[in-house]
């Protein structure tokens, strides 16, 4: 019997999840039969780093309204919720966990055997083959052969910091997302979390909720920490900008104005921007781009990614009592006192100090050094695939698909999610990857199907 034509997945959290959930409806919906396998390093299939939370008040940090994992149905979340028996509103934010068991049922949802076929892999992908066909090789060996890859790496794990922490020996959380990461960090010693943003924030809604004693201190060199969402939430805002080829000046001109005109309120300006991010950022010029990266980029994050009103009331209510302690600085050395202590070296508001704490955590957030991760740097070296402009990840064609060293497309090798960083900017939350799922599954059907023109070895 001939085989179904087959799509790999590589990488299988949200952006893999929603990319198979995307392809196997598409394919039903043709009457296309369909293999999609969909590989994972961690086996936290449709989890991911955000959603593989057990923490129930880790909550999303977008209304429920945003977050339906079909493209096209903006309601299912909710009705998804409601039909199992909770009280949901559009304007909720949902537990993540919750987020992640719906994701999962979506995708096993999305199956109709034997047609549309979804085989879950766990195992690391270190290779890609596409001389002959194109298979994917697995650490351990075994090898996938498909008609069409979709790489869905996710983030890079944060930045490695080894001079400084070469001291905190198995006290440092390296990568918080971690399976378990968080539990075992939880026995009531002070941590130190290198970084502002949400990963801290979630570090210290875990630990003052399992030792309401402990104490979280979180360093960085701006001390900014994401903003709260109002509520209820402002109509976006449009923000005329001026065509033509576009400076960092002129955004930040536009922007300031929109604001002034709305007495200062800078919510609805900048949820009325987030949709026009992509283009905006394909106006920008590689050296445009970089400044942006490098002198706007963390405010736009803070802005942007903000927090639910209940979240941000729960860190108000740590730093007010102190559990929860904010300094703006920088690490300098860490040592390993005792068994259970670390005593580290910073710099604090220009003012050297010493903290003993039981642990130190990385939450400088995603890493983009795609030469640390083997699978990337692979293509790359092979010339399969080449960094973007500003090297935060690959440089894909507007169809997604892979180019080469010499800017070639790849007629079978797509990428999504937060891999294409450089290249589109806005590509890390659902909505934006919600849509490149869709809008890549009829490609990937295509792929699939058409003939490879060179005959597959034997295995
Ligand atoms: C804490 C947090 C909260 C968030 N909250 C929201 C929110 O409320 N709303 C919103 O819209 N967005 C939110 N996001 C953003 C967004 O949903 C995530 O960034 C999204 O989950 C990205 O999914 P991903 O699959 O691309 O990456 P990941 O979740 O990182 O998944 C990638 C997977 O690929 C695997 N992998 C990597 N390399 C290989 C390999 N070589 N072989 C096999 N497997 C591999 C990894 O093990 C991993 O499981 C949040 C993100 C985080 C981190």
């Amino acid at each position: 019997m001939p085989r179904s034509p087959s799509v790999a997945i590589v990488g299988g959290g949200a952006s893999g999840a929603l990319a198979a959930i995307h392809l196997l409806r598409h394919a039903r919906a043709r009457a296309t039969p369909m293999e999609v396998i969909l590989i994972d390093r961690d086996g936290r299939h449709a989890l991911g780093q955000a959603y593989s939370t057990t923490d129930p008040h880790h909550l999303l940090n977008t209304t429920a309204d945003k977050m339906s994992a079909l493209d096209g149905d903006h309601g299912h979340l909710v009705r998804w919720a409601r039909d199992h028996g909770l009280e949901v509103d559009g304007s909720d934010y949902l537990p993540r966990p919750l987020y992640g068991r719906y994701l999962r049922e979506v995708l096993a949802a999305a199956e109709r055997p034997p047609a549309q076929v979804l085989r879950r892999v766990t195992g690391t992908v270190t290779a890609l083959d596409h001389r002959h066909g194109v298979s994917v090789r697995l650490g351990d060996g075994r090898r996938v052969d498909a008609d069409a890859i979709v790489l869905a790496l996710g983030n890079r794990p944060p930045a490695a910091l080894p001079r400084v922490v070469a001291g905190a020996g198995s006290r440092y959380v390296a990568d918080p997302w971690r399976t378990d990461a968080l539990t075992r960090i939880c026995d009531g010693a002070p941590v130190l979390v290198l970084g502002t943003g949400l990963t801290m924030v979630d570090v210290a809604v875990t630990v003052s909720r399992t030792h309401p004693d402990a104490v979280v201190y979180a360093l960085s060199r701006h001390a900014l920490l994401p903003r709260p969402h109002p509520h209820p939430l402002p109509l976006p805002v449009p923000t005329p900008i001026p065509p033509g080829p576009l400076k960092v000046a002129d955004l930040l001109r536009a922007v300031r104005l929109a604001v002034r005109s709305r007495g200062g309120d800078w919510h609805g300006v900048v949820d009325g921007l987030r949709p026009q991010a992509q283009a905006l950022w394909a106006r920008l010029t590689p050296d445009e781009r970089r400044r942006f990266l490098r002198l706007v980029a963390r405010y736009w994050e803070v802005h942007r990614h903000r927090i639910p009103p209940a979240t941000a009331a729960r860190v108000a209510d740590l730093r007010a009592s102190g559990r929860l302690r904010v300094l703006r600085g920088s690490l300098v050395q860490a040592a390993t006192v005792a068994p259970d202590r670390l005593r580290l070296g910073v710099e604090v508001e220009g003012v050297a100090r010493e903290l003993d704490v039981g642990w130190l955590v990385n939450a400088t957030g995603p890493g983009s050094r795609t030469v640390d991760d083997p699978l990337l740097s692979g293509l790359v070296a092979a010339g399969t695939a080449r960094p973007d402009a500003v090297r935060l990840g690959l440089d894909v064609d507007p169809r997604g698909a892979l180019l080469d060293a010499d800017g070639h497309p790849n007629a079978r090798i797509f990428a999504l999610g937060p891999l294409l960083r450089g290249s589109l900017y806005e590509t890390t939350a659902v909505p934006e990857i919600r849509a490149q799922a869709a809008a890549l599954a009829p490609r990937l059907v295509e792929a699939a199907t058409s003939p490879v023109l060179v005959s597959r070895p034997s295995p």
